[in-house]
C-alpha cells in the first residue's frame, strides 16, 4: 500500500457478462495509476438500464466477475452494491468505501461513453467530491471532452472491440466465446445455464 493511504480503483458495471475488454481496462488502469486495488463493482440494479433489456440476476453476474478475477493480483470482485440492494448509485458506494477507511483515495474508472453521462448521475456532485475520475480512452476513438464543471485523467488502454451484447448473442447462437471471455467465465455461464446456455455438470 502507498504511504498516503490505499489508492483504490472503482470500476463499476453491469458485467453481463464481464469480458476481456473489462479486464484489460482494469489491469492497465491499475498499473498506470499505481492503484493498490481495483474493485469490479457489480451493479445490483443499474437504474439507467432498467427497462432496456432483461438483466441477469445480480448473483449470477457477481459469480462471473469473481471467476474472472480470481487469482489476478490487485483485482477484486465487489458485492457492495448487491449487498446494499435497491438501485445502484455510485455516490452511495463511494461513501461506504470512505466510511470503511477515510484515508483511502478513490478513483472511479469509466469508459468514455459512460463518462459523458456523469452529470446525469444521482448526486453527481458528491461523486465529483469523493473521487478522482479516470476515463479510459481506446486508441482510434475520439477523445471525450469532460462535461462543464468536470475534469478527469485519461488513461489509454488497448482497444478490444468486445461487447457484452455480442457475447450474449454468441451464447444464444452457439458461436465461440473463447478468447473473448476467460475460461472461468465461460465455465460459470455453462454451469449456471446463463443466456440460454446448455447447463453442464
Ligand atoms: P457497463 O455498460 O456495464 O460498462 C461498464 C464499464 O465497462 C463502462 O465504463 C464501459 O465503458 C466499459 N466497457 C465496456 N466495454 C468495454 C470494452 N470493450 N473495453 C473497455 N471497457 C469497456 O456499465 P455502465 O452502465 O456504463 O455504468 C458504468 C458505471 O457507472 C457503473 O458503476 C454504474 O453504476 C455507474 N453509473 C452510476 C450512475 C449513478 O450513480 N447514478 C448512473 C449511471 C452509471 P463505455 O460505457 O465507455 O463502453
Amino acid at each position: 500500500m502507498s504511504d498516503g493511504g490505499e489508492r483504490l480503483g472503482i470500476f463499476g458495471g453491469t458485467f453481463d457478462p464481464p469480458h476481456v475488454g473489462h479486464l484489460v481496462t482494469a489491469v492497465n488502469v491499475r498499473h498506470e495509476m499505481r492503484l493498490d486495488r481495483v474493485l469490479l463493482v457489480v451493479n445490483h440494479q443499474p437504474w439507467q438500464k432498467l427497462g432496456t433489456r432483461e438483466i441477469s440476476d445480480a448473483e449470477d453476474r457477481y459469480a462471473m466477475v469473481a471467476a474472472a478475477v480470481e487469482g489476478v493480483e490487485g483485482l477484486e470482485a465487489s458485492r457492495i452494491e448487491i449487498d446494499r440492494g435497491g438501485l445502484s448509485y455510485t455516490a452511495d458506494t463511494l461513501r461506504t468505501l470512505l466510511d470503511e477507511d477515510p484515508t483511502r483515495e478513490l478513483f472511479v474508472i469509466l469508459g468514455s461513453d459512460a463518462a459523458v453521462g456523469l452529470p446525469t448521475w444521482e448526486r453527481a456532485d458528491e461523486v465529483r467530491e469523493m473521487a478522482t475520475i479516470v476515463v479510459v480512452e481506446r486508441p482510434g476513438t475520439r477523445e471525450a471532452t469532460p462535461p462543464p464543471g468536470w475534469s478527469w485523467i485519461q488513461v489509454e488502454v488497448p482497444r478490444l472491440e468486445v461487447s457484452s451484447t455480442d457475447l450474449r448473442a454468441r451464447v444464444v447462437d452457439g458461436r465461440p466465446l473463447d478468447y473473448l471471455l476467460t475460461p472461468e467465465v465461460i465455465e460459470t455461464i455453462r454451469q449456471r445455464g446463463l443466456y440460454g446456455a446448455q447447463v453442464t455438470a
